[in-house]
């Protein structure tokens, strides 16, 4: 049990790793402890469907710290470490194995999940999900075995997963809901420019289409069953259909929760001892006027550094323009 002016974060990712980063650049000398259930240190995503996924980067690059540099700043890093609650009246969290760890302030920065499929055959061996590095690992190994792979959504996922499949030598069917990819972000004229240059790299794009059921045999994905009758076959299905931020430890403490963990311009949620920060949180922004939840890799790295200055007492609102 750490002491009860331990700052204790839950997350150990970007925005985790980055918290505590800022903790000890702003001189805090107390007990940081930084809880994940990954067994890997924090490490960067965005190479996972880029540089990595390509094999261009190598593994160690992705990572936010080298391994030494916990110790180095007395960060007590506990990875494989699951947090199954938060007592937010009696200022402690509970892990997986039951022991409690005390804190003076909590940070969550729990991220977010990918969304799962629920048709039938979701389960199915050969169904394939992007957000961890041993994910980024199975998608590699699925690229040097198999001949057709399809991709359901042409998110930024689906679609740097097409684009890595391809450069692999796979051929690659994208299946979108949408009349073309990314419209709701990019517009309709940019999103016809991506269109173009993935059906140019040989990508088998089709819009407008509802995945029915992941067909498949002895237990593996052989394919897709689409709405309208037909079939896609594919030794690999690879799902990109959006995101749900992780709110459970929040939702079960009481906290507020809509649309993420609701914090202030400060990142204090509705218990004044306990923030969030990165993908998990819907903050409130100053200069919006509004709550604005935000997945992307620059919010990961510098909302907890206002998080971590706003635990220590600082004066420090969020207000970066996303
Ligand atoms: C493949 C991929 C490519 C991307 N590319 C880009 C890009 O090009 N540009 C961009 O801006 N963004 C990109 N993103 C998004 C970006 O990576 C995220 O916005 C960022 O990772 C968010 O960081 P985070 O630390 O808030 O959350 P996460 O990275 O989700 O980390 C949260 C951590 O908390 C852990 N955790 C959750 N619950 C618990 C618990 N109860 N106990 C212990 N640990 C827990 C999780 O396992 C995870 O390790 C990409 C994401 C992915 C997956």
């Amino acid at each position: 049990m750490a002491a009860n002016n331990a700052f204790v974060i839950v997350g150990a990712s970007l925005a985790g790793a980055k918290a505590a980063q800022t903790l000890r650049e702003e001189g805090f000398d107390g007990p940081v402890v930084l809880l994940g259930d990954e067994n890997e240190r924090p490490y960067e995503r965005p190479p996972l469907s880029k540089g990595y996924l390509l094999g261009k980067d190598e593994r160690d690059t992705v990572y936010v710290h080298p391994p030494q540099w916990y110790a180095e700043h007395d960060i007590d890093l506990r990875l494989g470490t699951t947090v199954t609650a938060v007592d937010p009246a009696g200022h402690e969290v509970t892990l997986a194995d039951g022991s409690r760890i005390g804190y003076g302030k909590l940070l969550l920065t729990t991220g977010s999940s990918p969304r799962r499929l629920t048709v039938p055959g979701a389960d199915l061996d050969g169904v394939l999900y992007l957000r961890r590095l041993a994910d980024s690992d199975r998608l590699k190994q699925a690229f040097e075995s198999a001949s057709r792979i399809v991709v359901i959504g042409a998110g930024w996922i689906g679609l740097e997963t097409a684009a890595a499949a391809r450069a692999a030598g796979v051929e690659v069917t994208v299946l979108e809901m949408a009349e073309l990819p990314l419209l709701r972000v990019l517009g309709r004229e940019v999103a016809q420019v991506f269109a173009d240059l993935h059906t140019d790299h040989g990508v088998d794009l089709r819009f407008g289409v509802q995945v029915a059921e992941i067909t498949g045999a002895d237990g593996r994905a052989t394919g897709v069953l689409l709405a309208d009758g037909s079939r896609i076959t594919a030794d690999a299905v690879i799902v990109g259909v959006g995101i749900t931020p992780n709110t459970q430890l929040a939702d079960a403490a009481g906290l507020e929760v809509d649309n993420g963990i609701r914090v202030d311009a400060h990142l204090r949620t509705s218990h004044p001892d306990i923030y969030a920060a990165g993908d998990v949180a819907n903050a409130f922004h100053p200069l919006l006027g509004k709550h604005i939840r935000v997945e992307h890799w620059a919010n990961a790295v510098n909302q907890p550094q206002v998080a971590a200055k706003a635990m220590l007492g600082r004066d420090a609102a969020y207000d970066r323009v996303p």
